[in-house]
Formats: C-alpha cells, sequence, structure tokens
C-alpha cells in the first residue's frame, strides 16, 4: 500500500518538527530553564515564545517532544515515504535546522550499540531490503556530498565535481560516474554508511570545512520485477519516469523508484560582516541551495506546476523526487534553549512555508 497518497487536494509536503532533549550547555546556560517552545504533541502544535507575555502557535503535520522516539519518529515521518518507494513512486526525506539540533541523529544514526537508536536512513533501509524479492529485485545506493556546488562521492572520495544529468526523456536525475552499490543485507549497507562517513570527515578535513557545511544525499535505487500483485501501482504519474516499464513481448517488467534521505547543511546564519574569505564563500552557497529549496518546497505547497529546480544543484538533484507523484516529508529540527530563538524562528518559518 501507498498511504501517503497524493491527490489534487492533499499535501504534497508533510512537515514535521523534532525537538531535541536538552544537552549540557542549554543546561548550563540557561540559569531559568527558559525554553523557546512550548510542545502540544497531541494537538500537532507548537508555540514559540514571543517575550514573556505572548507566544506564537504553529501547527504541523507532526510534532515531536525530546522524548519522541527513533522508532516513532520513523514509523510516522519515513515510513509511508518509504512504502511509496517500494510501491514506484520516488520520495525525498530531509532534515532541515541549525546545526546540533539533531539532523544527522534523526537521519543517519547508525545505532551500533543499540539498534533502538538506528536512525531513518538504517530502518528504511531494513524496511527496503525486507520488502524486495532478494532473487529478482535489486536494492542499490549511492551516497553524496554537494560542498559548494560541487557534487562528492562519499564511496569513492576522489570522485569530485561529479555531473547531474537529466533525462530530456524521462526526466530522470543521474550523477554519471558516481559509484553505485548493490545492497545485500543490513549489515553491508551499515559498513558502507560507515566508510561514507570517514570519508566525508577525512574530505572535509582536506577542505578545511565542517560536515555541517555541506549536505549529504543518500540516493536508494529500487528495481522490481512488476508483478501481478503490485500491478495496481501508479498508473497516473506526474514525472512519468518513476515507473518504467520494459515490458511487452514477454520482457520482465521493471519497475524503477528511488528514495533520496538529504541531511541539509546547517541552515544557521553565518554572520556575514564578521566572516571573510572562504567562510564568506561557503555561506553563500548554503544560502543559495536552502533558499532555492525553500522556494521549490513552497512551489509545492501551493500546489504550482513549475518547481523552480533550476537555481542550485541541490534542488536539480532532488527534481524527479519531489514534486509531480514523488512523496516528500520534511522534518525539521530545534533546540530548547531560548539562547537561539532566532535561528529556531527561522527554521520554524522555513517548515510552515512547507505546509
Ligand atoms: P546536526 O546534525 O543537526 O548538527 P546532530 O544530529 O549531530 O545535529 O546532534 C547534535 C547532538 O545532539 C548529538 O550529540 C546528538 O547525539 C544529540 N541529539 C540530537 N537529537 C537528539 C535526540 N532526539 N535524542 C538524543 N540526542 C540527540
Ligand atoms: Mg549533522
Amino acid at each position: 500500500s501507498c498511504s501517503f497518497d497524493v491527490d489534487e487536494d492533499s499535501q504534497r509536503v508533510r512537515v514535521a518538527v523534532r525537538v531535541r532533549p536538552r544537552n549540557a550547555e542549554d543546561l548550563l546556560s540557561d540559569a531559568d530553564f527558559a525554553d523557546c517552545v512550548e510542545l502540544q504533541p497531541e494537538l500537532k502544535r507548537l508555540k514559540l515564545r514571543k517575550n514573556n507575555w505572548s507566544s506564537e502557535s504553529y501547527q504541523f503535520d507532526e510534532v515531536f517532544t525530546e522524548s519522541a522516539s527513533q522508532r516513532r519518529v520513523y514509523e510516522v515521518v519515513a515510513k509511508p515515504v518509504v512504502e511509496c518507494v517500494l510501491n514506484g513512486y520516488n520520495g525525498t526525506i530531509m532534515a532541515y535546522g541549525q546545526t546540533g539540533t539533531g539532523k544527522t541523529y534523526t537521519l543517519g544514526r547508525m545505532g551500533k550499540e543499540d539498534v533502538s537508536e538506528r536512525g531513518i536512513m538504517v530502518r528504511a533501509l531494513e524496511d527496503i531490503i525486507a520488502n524486495v524479492s532478494p532473487t529478482s529485485d535489486n536494492v542499490e545506493i549511492s551516497y553524496l556530498q554537494l560542498y559548494m556546488e560541487s557534487v562528492q562521492d562519499l564511496l569513492a572520495p576522489e570522485k569530485v565535481n561529479i555531473p547531474i544529468n537529466e533525462d530530456p526523456k524521462t526526466g530522470e536525475v543521474s550523477a554519471p560516474g558516481a559509484t553505485v552499490v548493490k545492497i545485500q543485507d543490513i549489515d553491508h549497507f551499515l559498513q558502507l554508511l560507515e566508510i561514507s562517513e570517514s570519508n566525508r570527515h577525512a574530505a572535509n578535513t582536506k577542505l578545511n570545512t565542517e560536515s555541517s557545511r555541506s549536505h549529504a544525499i543518500l540516493m536508494v535505487y529500487v528495481r522490481r520485477a512488476a508483478s501481478k500483485k503490485n500491478e495496481d501501482m501508479a498508473t497516473t504519474q506526474g514525472h512519468d519516469h518513476t515507473v518504467d516499464f520494459l515490458g511487452g513481448n514477454g520482457i520482465p517488467m521493471i519497475r524503477k523508484s528511488k528514495l533520496l534521505v538529504v541531511d541539509l547543511a546547517g541552515s544557521e546564519r553565518i554572520n556575514k560582516s564578521g566572516s571573510e574569505g572562504h567562510l564568506l564563500e561557503e555561506a553563500k552557497f548554503i544560502n543559495l541551495s536552502l533558499t532555492s529549496l525553500g522556494k521549490c518546497i513552497n512551489a509545492l505547497a501551493e500546489n504550482n506546476t513549475h518547481i523552480p529546480t533550476r537555481d542550485s544543484k541541490l534542488t536539480r538533484l532532488l527534481r524527479d523526487s519531489f514534486g509531480g507523484s514523488a512523496r516528500t516529508s520534511l522534518i525539521i529540527t530545534i533546540g530548547p534553549s531560548s539562547r537561539y530563538h532566532a535561528e529556531t524562528a527561522s527554521t520554524i518559518m522555513f517548515g510552515q512555508r512547507a505546509m
């Protein structure tokens, strides 16, 4: 089934907010324990404090408190997208927020010691592997980093400046030359994730930057031999490339779909007056990609037929995986502390624009 239904009237983007628990730093600096947000998860509402007397209320598709489990976040935010991907649609799951608010925890956590800690990437792969046929279906991944409008291969760090290609006929987006690995089982995926993480760390040390200054994009390609039982799949595709029938004349029909999991660069505004040179350049590129992502998400939320994906490499990579028949979930992550009121407010506004 594909419980994330996209029809004329329904939302194109689902938006959840997750608040991470207080950390030692929060506890030290917030002497009065002043939270800048108040959550009403049962109402799916978040209140952002404006001052001591008033607050503004915001509605989301889901509100996760600091005690929400990784499992619940996966079930609510990611699983509906994964189900659709298993049914032949493309999908995107993204995390947006200030550095240190839990994007990587939510998406990329491996949970080596404790499987209950596993994040969305691992759980998604577990679900996909469990639901495809090991003999007739195929699951592959690529893992890319996008830094200052340059696409790098996290599975083969020597590959930099990977081009982004869009098939003029099908609209299918690809990164020609990027490593694609067929996934055997979940341990194989965890190994690749670990390698990618250390490659990312090494690449960023070389570039003299931090991982929070780049986007990490996991691409999962699912190819399934179409069978009778899933013939009820999409016939009306916005992007007609999400389903690729090689059928007729006894040749098996293959259904292709793609899941993107995107750990976005930190959304905090670098103080432009204070930074110069390299830092300023980085900030400009992050700003470019997040602004253009915001425009696309806005256009999706407003049900526009035109989604302006040309402005940045980030949105070009996402082009066939949001809009049309694709499913998109956005998780915005925030910290509880009033120290970061301005950043938290701007993250909430980004999420609101997507609703
Ligand atoms: P980001 O990727 O947004 O920069 P991280 O995911 O690295 O942030 O999180 C920053 C720190 O907060 C990490 O130590 C992480 O383990 C912790 N953290 C984030 N979210 C949670 C959470 N929901 N529960 C427990 N710890 C969390
Ligand atoms: Mg991170």
